[in-house]
């Protein structure tokens, strides 16, 4: 017997209940040590950051993580994962100061860095048990008992021997440089940071300003109004750091006389600037505007500024004050004709270019903004915000007559991508790992990598990897791994240091405190003696890029090398797979293959999958803001994992986006799931009728066609999914699955049905039975990677009931293997074409307003080869049946065609057609009437709630049609309803009597249960 089924289930219930079962026996455990022995399939698990709820998109990921290795156990690999949970870095730190309401760095120190990072750990312990209960819930079978953590000791210990082999190899500098800087975070953003936070339709001042020349042109001025350059900018709040002008040598410019005043700037760009009314004095050669000098807008020592100086050697030294201070016009290549003026604004401590610029010719340097974004000193606009300023300096300039014009316009700029505030780039100390250095080798270990979708290889990350610059990975901030470098206080040498050993043991060590915590404030207490002149080291104050902890984790998840010294060697290095979303391919993909190669000279993963961004229905991004967020959970609560599930894998290619509709999660549900149940619950219902038991391998080759036929499907099926899933093709497998349960229950199923209902137990219905019972034996263990309960559901009651010897799990199971001799193309050729001809038959039946329980004569069929009709003779009997049809004729297409009239109705498509007669005799008219005397029979019983097998007696009262058309088919009507004797009047005792209208006849009729 097996567990009786309902016909409607709730999934939900019934994943809770399956839950709690592999919770008891432990079977994700199991399911690990059976294979151990097997060749090893290793998964490194992406850390999700813990500093909210889980979202949407971590179930995507995970159940994508999730398959790939269940299928690979079920292949007899040996897999476990390690599940990780990413905790340090800005956002969590943001979200403290959220809780504590500050918004500084001034204000955390303030609040004491020992607090704060404490807070800090405590934010992320405290989203820990969410994100673990949803792994559950969705079934990613992952270790997190023993799950990786970035801010344990441990971790931090292997990330510091990670910095020590690269500063060993001379890949780790501090580089006075202009990086991109959040004010608002107060820290350097790494390239692959910032790419994540551009916005189009920025909005942004765009002014023309006018230089003061103070030199001579050579030119004769015709009158002695002043000589303006014109320069154009977005960035006003730069204007003070100003210190040249740059042209393009080789380009044209022009001296305009203007009302007031002369002009010069690019002679192309005239029209553009737009001026009103000019006459053009002469046309001068850029380079002959170099060296010319000009009076700077703000002279800094009015204003309390430093004034700065690139020495030869590229170091900057401060100058003495200068009353009349003059700059002067520099060429550069870097000079376009494309907008502005063609007389470009330097200002050294604000631009790459400019930096680049005022150390080549030695410009002075003017900072005057700190690294929260104030304009420092005595500016009107001194203690503003650099954006909130910019209004100001435009008045000031317009006020002394410098401005010819301002307006705004929209472009893309970059903004922090976490907390939104305009980035500014400022030149300041930074720490690099010079990536660039090992260019070639990241290109080259990217070959070796296969990318799912496989565009990305070459396209987004191949791109990212050719334009490889160095990495920016220290921050100005507390909670993160501190960078493990020590500077002497006296002689300013720096000192690496590997790990917590190593530190010990150096040389006057000191300031260490149990328990050990390699946070700051603790770890910036760590001094040493200088090795160079026994001065005090001390830790310089940045911490480390949250990537490069997640980038570490192929070592630092087994403190390697502290621990699992083997680690390279046995297996476990590099991954099989790892599977993110696509905006990771400058995060963590990039992470992992950079430290990678720059630690061991290879790749360390090697296949990915890529995914796609979930969005909302209307194809937005879902943001808390838009209030469009859709909690994981609540959609689980409803459908059921596995329907959400099934959703992800199937709703687009893996790479592509999906556009996220909880009506469809209802549809996948109803379309996939509950189909396959109603099959499942057909099965079982008959099958504890019958007693029917497995008889397993033994069982004999069965005689029918549409046995021969699914069993073929099927292991066609297995050859594909299994094909699909070794190419991790995981949408691909889901829709030849889908494909395969809609022909089992469509047409297998539908063409069967009468095998089961028969009462004698013979061997077609004993094949029957055997067949639909391994394909959906096959159909759980096929499922079991992507739908893991419902997989389990059909193989314990399945499997277990009939041989409780078996795997106690359908995940301890073997993956099933085709048996090529029963793949028959020819037969699932001529079944397709018996269902084309199908469902042209139905179509013909619906126009001609015949409903398919009324039989009619002939059924021509155009064929267009002798091949079709050889396949349809093989598949008559299921045509002429479902399409309650007495018989079946060949003809060529045409003549088929050709019969469209009064007594045929005709259909034809993609070299078939059908005709079928129209003409209803009277006694196919009586086997109509009984046909519907069935169907309401049938449903009466449902209604009086029999069982199945459940005898019935059968009671009608009708005019003399009817009872002829009756006593006509009474065997018939007696098989189909059970029924074992017929009565011609309905008596008081019956347990249900209903009237109906039937073809304008009416039939009062009558059903009780027979003894
Ligand atoms: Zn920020
Ligand atoms: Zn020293």
């Amino acid at each position: 017997m097996f567990k009786p089924v309902e016909s409607r289930t709730s999934f939900p219930r019934m994943e809770e209940s399956i839950l709690e079962q592999w919770k008891k026996k432990d079977v994700f455990r199991r399911s690990v040590e059976a294979r151990e022995g097997g060749p090893r399939f290793v998964l490194f698990d992406g850390p999700p950051t813990l500093n909210g709820n889980p979202a949407l998109h971590h179930v995507l990921t995970s159940i994508f993580k999730d398959a790939i290795p269940r299928y690979k156990v079920m292949k007899g690999y040996f897999a476990p994962r390690i599940g990780g949970w990413d905790t340090h870095g800005l956002p969590v730190e943001l979200e403290v100061e959220k809780k504590l309401g500050i918004s500084s760095k001034t204000q955390i120190e303030e609040y004491g860095v020992d607090r704060f990072n404490e807070l800090c750990r405590q934010s992320v312990n405290g989203y820990l048990s969410e994100f673990e209960k949803l792994i559950e819930r969705v079934a990613y079978w992952v270790d997190l008992e023993n799950a990786y953590v970035t801010m344990k000791n441990e971790y931090i210990e292997s990330c510091w021997w990670a910095i020590k082999q690269m500063w060993d190899k001379g890949l780790i500098y501090q580089g006075y440089r202009v990086t991109p800087h959040c004010p608002r975070c107060g820290t350097s953003l790494s390239s692959h940071e910032v790419s994540q936070g551009y916005k189009d339709d920025t909005e942004d001042p765009s002014v023309y300003i006018k230089f003061k020349v103070t030199g001579k042109l050579p030119v004769d001025l015709p009158g002695d109004k002043p000589v303006y350059l014109l320069a154009w900018t977005t960035t006003p709040w730069t204007l003070a750091g100003n210190t040249a002008l740059a042209v393009a040598p080789d380009a044209e410019y022009v001296l305009l006389e203007v009302k007031e005043d002369y002009l010069v700037m690019a002679a192309g760009l005239v029209p553009a600037v737009g001026l009103d009314d000019y006459n053009e004095i002469k046309k001068l050669a850029g380079k002959e505007l170099v060296g010319i000098g000009y009076q700077p807008l703000f002279n800094p020592h009015e204003f309390d500024v430093e004034r700065l100086k690139f020495q030869k050697d590229g170091g900057l030294q401060a100058q003495k004050p200068v009353k009349d201070l003059t700059y002067k016009v520099i060429s550069g290549d870097f000079v376009t004709m494309e907008d502005g003026t063609g007389i470009v604004h330097i200002a050294p401590a604000f631009g790459e270019v400019d930096y680049e610029a005022g150390k080549e010719w030695g410009l002075d340097f003017v900072q005057q903004v700190d690294l929260q974004g104030n304009i420092i000193g005595s500016y009107p606009f001194a203690g503003k915000f650099v954006k909130d300023a910019d209004p100001e300096i435009i008045e000031d300039l317009k006020s002394r007559g410098l401005l010819l014009r301002s307006e705004t316009i929209k472009h893309t700029y970059p903004f922090c991508w976490r907390c939104e505030t305009p980035l500014v780039y400022y030149a300041k100390a930074t720490w690099y790992i010079r990536t660039t250095a090992m260019k070639d080798g990241l290109i080259s270990g990217n070959d070796a990598i296969n990318w799912y979708p496989e565009h990305i290889k070459y396209g987004r990350f191949g791109d990212w990897l050719q334009n490889n610059i160095d990495w920016a990975f220290s921050r100005e901030r507390y909670w993160g791994t501190p960078l493990s470098v020590w500077r002497c206080e006296s002689c300013g040498a720096f000192e690496c240091v590997g790990g917590t050993s190593e530190l010990k043991e150096k040389d006057g060590f000191s300031g260490f405190k149990e328990p050990l915590d390699l946070h700051r404030p603790y770890v910036d207490e760590l001094t040493f003696n200088c090795s160079k002149c026994g001065g005090t080291m001390k830790r310089v104050p940045e911490v480390i890029d949250c990537w490069f902890d997640s980038g570490a984790m192929p070592i630092a998840q087994s403190h390697y090398p502290f621990e699992n010294e083997t680690l390279l060697e046995d297996g476990r290095f590099p991954a099989d797979y790892i599977c993110e979303a696509v905006d990771q391919t400058r995060g963590w993909f990039y992470s992992l293959h950079a430290i990678s190669v720059l630690l061991f000279g290879k790749p360390c993963f090697r296949n990915v999958i890529c995914l796609g961004h979930i969005l909302d229905a209307k194809g937005e991004k879902m943001s808390k803001r838009k209030g469009n967020v859709v909690w994981p959970f609540e959609v689980v609560e409803k459908y059921g994992a596995d329907a959400l599930r099934w959703y992800l894998y199937t709703a687009s290619a893996p790479g592509n986006p999906r556009q996220f509709d909880e009506k469809q999660v209802n549809e996948v549900s109803r379309r996939f799931l509950s189909t396959l149940w109603n099959v499942y619950s057909f099965f079982i219902m008959y099958a504890n009728i019958d007693d029917y038991k497995p008889t397993g391998e033994n069982a004999p080759l069965p005689e029918a066609e549409l046995d021969k036929w699914i069993l073929s499907e099927l292991n066609q099926l297995v050859k594909d999914v299994d094909a699909s899933l070794d190419n991790y093709g995981l949408t691909e497998a889901c829709r030849k699955l889908e494909g395969f349960v809609d022909g089992l229950s469509n047409w297998y199923v539908r063409r069967s049905r009468r095998r089961f209902w028969k009462s004698e137990n013979d061997a077609d219905k004993l094949s029957a039975y055997n067949t639909l019972y391994e394909c959906l034996v096959t159909l759980a263990k096929l499922l079991a990677p992507f739908t893991p309960f419902l997989a389990e559901e059909l193989y314990q009651n399945l499997v277990l009931s009939a041989a409780p010897d078996a795997p106690e799990s359908v995940h301890l199971a073997d993956f099933p293997s085709v048996d090529e001799s029963k793949i028959d193309r020819q037969l699932a050729e001529d079944n397709r074409l018996a269902m084309k001809v199908c469902s042209m038959g139905r179509s013909v039946r619906s126009q001609a307003g015949i409903k398919v329980r009324q039989p009619l004569e002939t059924l021509y069929v155009g064929v267009s080869s002798e091949h079709e009709e050889h396949a349809l003779d093989r598949v008559a009997p299921l045509v002429l049946e479902e399409l309650n049809v007495k018989e079946l004729k060949y003809d060529s297409v045409e003549k088929v065609t050709g019969l469209e009239g009064r007594e045929y109705a005709v259909a034809s498509e993609a070299g078939n057609s059908v005709a079928i007669t129209t003409f209803i005799t009277a006694e196919l008219e009586a086997e109509g009437m009984a046909r519907e005397i069935v169907h309401r029979v049938q449903n009466m019983r449902r209604s009086a709630g029999y069982d199945i097998a459940d005898h019935i007696k059968m009671y009608y009262e009708a005019d003399a049609w009817i009872m002829q058309s009756l006593s006509s088919f009474a065997d018939y009507v007696m098989q189909e309803t059970l029924a074992r004797e017929i009565d011609e009047s309905v008596p008081d005792d019956v347990d249900l009597k209903d009237t109906f209208k039937i073809s304008g006849y009416t039939i009062l009729l009558g059903v009780k249960k027979a003894e």
